[in-house]
């Protein structure tokens, strides 16, 4: 299919769009939702592309319409000023009706403008997508590098047959380009900034991660992360399970590179799926960290598998917060979705953890597969054990594309097969599946209970102190009042 709406003189313009939906709801989360504890995550995925398009020559302007607190004309309007000739829509599971009727208000409004969808859906739904006659390109997978690559086809009007990832309609046939090939290692290091990104286009203090200091930035050191969590949405739709990272060399620039451009930015956290999986990596990251004198702190996404000598040298290089999945108390359920760890290593690494002084955020799910009353029981019990930092419950999720989700929809667990209703009236994660012995209704409730136990109990206090009384304890009370106001919001509205 040739294409050509633009002349090789003027180079297209391009417009990414975090697009309105529900208040602070960001599509580029892993658990997309409004966030219990306040949280608001950068479009991070979307930030890469603007980099990208930007290096290669091209015009970008990218939005964030619910950090901006924007309604759809203001977006319509601001299209109108800006005039590109390509709008990059991302889109999440649970908002992709919405997304699919944001396309039709634009098209509506300019008919002349390409749309291409991006975002975890569009590894899944491009068919249907496409049908709707509002999206005129699908990105599948990892997208930056795909946009690049179109930009480059559409500028010049040539052939989309050559770009890899991408699908289309073409005289009512839709076209499925054969899959991109994941970055390489090679690839990350030469991909921009981040963190430029945010400072040109967004406002940092608009954005807010419950377990590190504020404002923060959120970047990536590795994409990707070889293990077979089944419910992990990520790795199963977007990421892929191809591990790749960039030199620590690299990484260490970016952070010297938010201290010296975006002062305010109290710490840079590690949204990569697991940044622990190769210990020698980590371990040359923390040496270039000190040996090159960096002084903003750092927070990563990690797994309970690293040892005493890694933590030791995470924390001398001023790594403030592990997020870690736990997951569940129950082996059994830690072998039903593969995790590939036992409670006894979570165990054995919550007691590292404290002996080498790092601090975990630990991750806990209710309703994973195998959940019964009993087990659910033994989570609560390793939950105060294991005695972390903070935590994080959610309802078990079950996005398409993961194997989770195959499974659960063929034992017929799933209360709806519709992502669109995955959310509540307030934004958050609803519990969609049912055990004939443990009901959805039922998942939900001891969330909340868990969470309410953890947090507005007196054993709280001890850990809450600890946490003040770091290094940076003013700026843990601020993230701690910050999260815990919206915490108990949500609680009263519950
Ligand atoms: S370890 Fe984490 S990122 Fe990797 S597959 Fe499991 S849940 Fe996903």
């Amino acid at each position: 299919m040739k294409l050509k709406f633009y002349s090789i003189e003027k180079k297209v313009k391009i417009y990414l769009l975090n697009a309105p939906y529900l208040p602070h709801f960001t599509r580029d989360m892993r658990w997309q939702d409004t966030g219990r504890a306040g949280v608001f995550y950068y479009p991070v995925w979307l930030a890469y592309a603007t980099g990208i398009l930007e290096d290669a020559g091209f015009e970008a302007r990218l939005i964030d319409s619910a950090a901006r607190n924007w309604g759809m004309e203001q977006v319509l309007q601001d299209i109108g000023e800006f005039q590109p000739g390509l709008i990059v829509l991302d889109s999440s599971f649970p908002s992709l009706s919405h997304d699919l009727s944001i396309a039709e208000t634009v098209k509506t409004k300019y008919p002349e403008v390409k749309i291409i969808l991006v975002g975890a859906p569009a590894s899944q739904f491009a068919e249907t997508i496409l049908m709707t006659d509002n999206v005129d390109f699908v990105a599948r997978w990892e997208f930056d590098l795909t946009l690049k690559e179109m930009a480059e086809v559409l500028d010049r009007g040539g052939d989309l047959q050559s770009v890899k990832g991408i699908s289309y309609k073409n005289s009512n046939v839709i076209i499925h380009n054969p899959n991109r090939e994941f970055t390489t290692s090679e690839d990350l290091d030469k991909l921009p900034f981040a963190s430029r990104v945010y400072r040109d286009h967004l406002n940092p203090k608009d954005y807010f991660l419950n377990y590190s200091l504020y404002p923060e930035v959120q970047i990536f050191t590795g994409r990707g992360c070889p293990f077979q969590c089944t419910f992990c949405s990520w790795t199963q739709t977007l990421m892929g399970r191809k591990y790749r990272m960039r030199r620590p060399s690299n990484v260490v620039d970016e952070m010297l590179w938010v201290q010296d451009n975006i002062p305010e930015v109290r710490e840079v956290f590690f949204e990569d799926d697991t940044f622990t999986i190769n210990k020698k990596w980590v371990l040359a990251f923390t040496e270039e960290y000190k040996r090159r004198g960096v002084k903003i702190p750092w927070g990563c996404q990690a797994r309970a598998d690293f040892d005493y000598e890694t933590m030791k040298s995470m924390r001398e290089a001023n790594c403030l917060v592990a997020v870690v999945g736990y997951e569940s108390g129950s082996d059994v359920v830690l072998k039903n979705v593969k995790k590939g760890i036992t409670v006894a290593q979570i165990r054995q690494f919550a007691k590292d953890a404290k002996g080498a002084g790092l601090p975990i955020h630990g991750n806990w799910i209710v309703g994973l597969p195998g959940e019964t009353h009993e087990t659910i029981e033994m989570t609560k019990k390793l939950i105060k054990e294991t005695n972390a930092d903070a935590i994080t419950v959610a309802v078990t999720t079950p996005f398409p594309g993961t194997e989770l989700y195959e499974w659960a929809k063929n034992k017929g667990y799933l209360v709806t097969d519709d992502p669109n209703e995955y959310l509540d009236n307030q934004g958050h994660q609803k519990s969609i599946m049912s055990y004939p012995n443990l009901s959805s209704e039922e998942v939900a409730k001891i969330v909340d209970e868990t969470l309410k136990g953890y947090f507005l109990s007196f054993s709280y206090i001890p850990i809450a102190i600890r946490r003040v009384c770091r290094r940076y304890g003013w700026d843990e009370l601020r993230s701690m009042w910050h999260s815990a106001k919206a915490f108990l919001r949500y609680i009263a509205k519950r």
